[in-house]
């Protein structure tokens, strides 16, 4: 079987493992096992200036080849044009959009950079596979350097409707070059539309077939096996202790502005501001590590909830029960897992999401016998899959709270239904399966 390259603004640490491993290298884990794989793409590290040659080493049947980033292509490339500006504009948040020309020509210059230390790497019958949106222009980089492998592009965000996409300077000429792949893969047919509709509008009518929905799943089977494991583990006794048969509701997020955090939060105020008999008879905890803690916006957001939790705690809070428990240090996979398990309600409400897999690990982690109850933003990519959780309008705390009642009342039997809903697509449209979908299209692409 020929090399499948990957391609990824980050390359995994193969020595680092468990909850630091990313999601991505979760979810090519089945892939990668089964035939011989390079994965390409920044180290983590900066230095002086963005290396040329990468550094390569290997580990089983994978290579991996390493650049370091320069300072200011950092600066610019990464935290700049890719999170300052399409972040915000593929989550439709164009009020936080920052924009600098020098931004985007960083953006691009690490771009060329990236293909231009690939191309030599290169065999001719590789399949390459290049991941998400710091990488619109990469594609259209490798064929300038003449490669004429099979290359697939995947965008794990969403892609809004053109019109917003527009507010993006030079957007254009950025679509155009999505043009030079040839599958173009999004999370849900709401993205694949917008998309279409945009490369439609620039004329590239021969890119419009070329984007399809794949939606990302996660391995079930490993996730349930993990929750199970955990019920036994000290941690998960200590935190059951500490719950005394209360109801727990998880939240588990990055600490991002698209997750819907201070309206998540002020919606659990108004569950105990107009539901009264579940005060005290209810906790939640958010587990929301930092990410991005250098970035302006996401310190404000750090303050913003800081603030709201000290709210809520000194409203309702009795001598023996904290309602809402707010931590910022991440928890490992295996304990997390058994947190899930715990919880009677999963409260994931991004104002938008490409996917979130924070919901399909949640159904994956229930027990069977008596599940919990998956309270889920409409906005996020999941909602396609998730057919039993109960839905809400994200931006509106009122509707969190009344979902939150309906969830805590839900009887067993409802709840029962509710899940199997959920988790059967949980399980058949898992990570292997969205491998598996993706690259069948890309290898079939130049056979017909
Ligand atoms: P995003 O990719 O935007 O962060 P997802 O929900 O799609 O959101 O994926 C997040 C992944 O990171 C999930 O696998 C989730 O379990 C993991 N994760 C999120 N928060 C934590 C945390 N506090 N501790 C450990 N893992 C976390």
């Amino acid at each position: 079987m020929n090399r499948l390259v990957i391609v990824a603004n980050r390359v995994p640490n193969p020595r680092e493992r468990g909850a630091t491993a990313g999601g991505l290298a979760v979810a090519l884990r089945d892939a990668l096992a089964r035939r011989e794989a390079l994965w390409f793409g920044w180290s983590g590290q900066t230095a002086e200036t963005t290396e040329i040659e990468p550094r390569e080493f290997r580990v089983g049947r994978i290579t991996y080849a390493t650049l370091d980033l320069g300072r200011e292509d950092y600066r610019r490339y990464y935290q700049g044009f890719s999170n300052a500006s399409l972040w915000p504009t593929l989550h439709y948040r164009l009020g936080l959009v920052q924009f600098s020309r020098d931004d985007l020509a960083g953006y691009r210059r690490v771009n060329a950079a990236f293909a231009e230390a690939l191309a030599p790497l290169l065999r001719p019958d590789d399949t390459i596979w290049a991941h998400d949106f710091h990488l619109f222009p990469f594609g259209a980089e490798l064929r300038r350097l003449g490669c004429r492998q099979r290359i697939g592009f995947f965008l794990h965000v969403p892609f809004p409707p053109a019109a917003l996409f527009w507010a993006l300077p030079q957007a254009e000429a950025l679509l155009a070059d999505l043009a030079a792949y040839d599958v173009i893969g999004v999370q849900s047919e709401d993205d694949a539309i917008n998309l279409r509709g945009a490369l439609a509008a620039i004329g590239k009518e021969e890119a419009v077939s070329r984007v399809a929905a794949f939606p990302i799943g996660i391995e079930a089977e490993s996730f349930t096996a993990l929750a199970e494991k955990a019920m036994v583990k000290r941690e998960t006794e200590r935190f059951q202790q500490s719950l005394v048969g209360r109801s727990l509701i998880i939240g588990v997020d990055r600490l991002d502005y698209t997750k819907g955090l201070p309206q998540r939060f002020c919606g659990f105020g108004q569950l105990l501001a107009r539901f009264p008999e579940h005060r005290s008879k209810v906790t939640y905890l958010q587990v929301a590590p930092v990410s991005r803690g250098d970035v302006a916006q996401y310190r404000a957001l750090r303050r913003e909830l800081d603030e709201w939790a000290g709210r809520i705690n000194g409203q309702y809070a009795e001598p023996d029960w904290m309602p809402l428990r707010y931590m910022t240090r991440a928890v490992a996979r295996p304990v997390l897992a058994g947190f899930m398990r715990l919880a009677r309600i999963g409260l994931v409400t991004p104002l938008r999401d490409g996917m979130n897999l924070v919901a399909k690990e949640y159904v994956a982690a229930q027990d069977p016998e008596d599940p919990g109850v998956l309270v889920l933003s409409r906005f996020a990519g999941a909602v396609a899959q998730l057919p039993g959780a109960l839905l809400v309008n994200p931006l509106d705390p009122d509707e969190i709270a009344e979902a939150l009642d309906q969830a805590l009342t839900m009887p067993r039997e409802d709840r029962r239904a509710r899940w199997e809903e959920c988790v059967v697509s949980v399980r058949r449209d898992g990570a292997q399966a969205w491998c598996h979908d993706f690259l069948s299209r890309l290898e079939g692409a130049n056979d017909a």
